[in-house]
């Protein structure tokens, strides 16, 4: 038996470490797109050789394309997948939907990480590391005990992510609502729709999770 879920959320809502989290508790396989370009594009394989072409031309790469490289990865097998950062639009969900009933498999749930569109603009603008150590702090939990020195190291090169400031995050969140956030109906609407909330602790958050998991698979896959 296998566990196959979809992660939703805006940008920065912890997407990413929930799904490494359930890679390494439940040896899920995480589907990343922008992992999979990757990897085919320097495979070799014919898909690859597309995937290269159009990324050279500098055009975005296609639906049909991506759910091909999902079609590839899902006959690999495993104890199941975690779709993270697709699908993005309905069209794709669509198409999704189509490729697991080819292939017999079910969806299991839809992840939705709930977040507080303010509360995330602050959880994300105010991130900032040390490029020394990589300790990472933040402007309102846990600032650096002296303005503009590491706790740690006592290095004074302390930086913020580019892509971390607040126009470039308003223009991911637009991209979301626009054509992501009608998924959350989309899979209500299917009884696939499990909401949780994305900004409690990273644990919390996990808990909540396995509590959406379906627990027959769980004995089945020896966690
Ligand atoms: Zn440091």
């Amino acid at each position: 038996m296998t566990i196959n879920i979809i992660l939703l959320g805006p940008p920065g809502a912890g997407k990413g470490t929930q799904a490494r989290k359930l890679v390494e508790d439940r040896g899920l396989v995480q589907l990343s797109t922008g992992d999979m370009l990757r990897a085919a594009r320097s495979s070799g394989t014919e898909m690859g050789k597309r995937v290269a072409e159009v990324m050279d031309r500098g055009q975005l790469v296609t639906d049909e394309i991506v759910i091909g490289l999902i079609r590839e990865k899902l006959s690999e097998g495993g104890n199941g997948f975690i779709f993270d950062g697709f699908p993005r639009t309905l069209a794709q969900a669509d198409a999704l939907g189509q490729l697991l009933e080819e292939t017999g498999m079910v969806l299991d749930a839809v992840v939705e990480m709930q977040v507080d569109d303010e509360a995330l603009v602050r959880r994300i603008t105010g991130r900032y590391t040390c490029g020394n150590c990589g300790e990472v702090y933040h402007d309102d939990t846990k600032p650096t005990k002296v303005a503009g020195v590491c706790d740690v190291c006592g290095s004074t090169d302390l930086r913020r992510r580019a892509d971390d400031n607040e126009h470039s995050l308003k223009t991911r969140l637009l991209e979301y609502y626009k054509k992501t956030s009608p998924l959350i109906g989309y899979y209500y609407a299917k009884g696939k729709l499990a909401p949780v909330d994305g900004l409690a602790d990273m644990d919390r958050v996990s808990d909540q999770i396995a509590a959406v998991l379906p627990l027959s698979r769980e004995i089945a896959t020896g966690t």
